[in-house]
């Protein structure tokens, strides 16, 4: 399959991996917009939100709580952090495979652009 993220997760590209299980990866993203950024993935391809069924909520809790214990292990999870994820072309998803943005480290504002 043609995608990028399927390609990291099988070691086809490289990538600064910070957390694996089963069923989740987290890399370090390309182009940092915060003094941490990761992205949270699923093993599994899922190309956007919308295409979430049923039977993964489960795997979209563990992604969001693979989030919270990385932003914990990191030290600004008490702080705050912000977590995205962006879905199709108005939303800014450039990576058709969802992915959940962590970013920490500094005051995020709000709306985001
Ligand atoms: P989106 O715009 O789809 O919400 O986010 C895609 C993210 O993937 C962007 O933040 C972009 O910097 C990151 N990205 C794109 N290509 C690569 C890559 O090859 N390696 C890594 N680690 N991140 C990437
Ligand atoms: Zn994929």
């Amino acid at each position: 399959m043609d995608c990028l993220f399927c390609k990291i997760i099988n070691r086809e590209i490289p990538a600064d991996i910070v957390h694996e299980d089963d069923e989740i990866l987290a890399f370090n993203d390309i182009d940092p917009k915060a003094p941490t950024h990761m992205l949270v993935i699923p093993k599994k391809h899922i190309a956007t939100l919308n295409d979430i069924e049923e039977g993964d909520l489960s795997l979209v809790g563990r992604l969001q709580y693979a989030a919270a214990r990385l932003a914990r292990d990191q030290g600004f999870a008490d702080d705050g952090y912000r977590v995205v994820m962006n879905c199709n072309e108005d939303g800014g998803q450039t990576v058709y495979h969802i992915h959940m943005h962590l970013m920490g480290g500094r005051r995020f504002t709000w709306p985001a652009g």
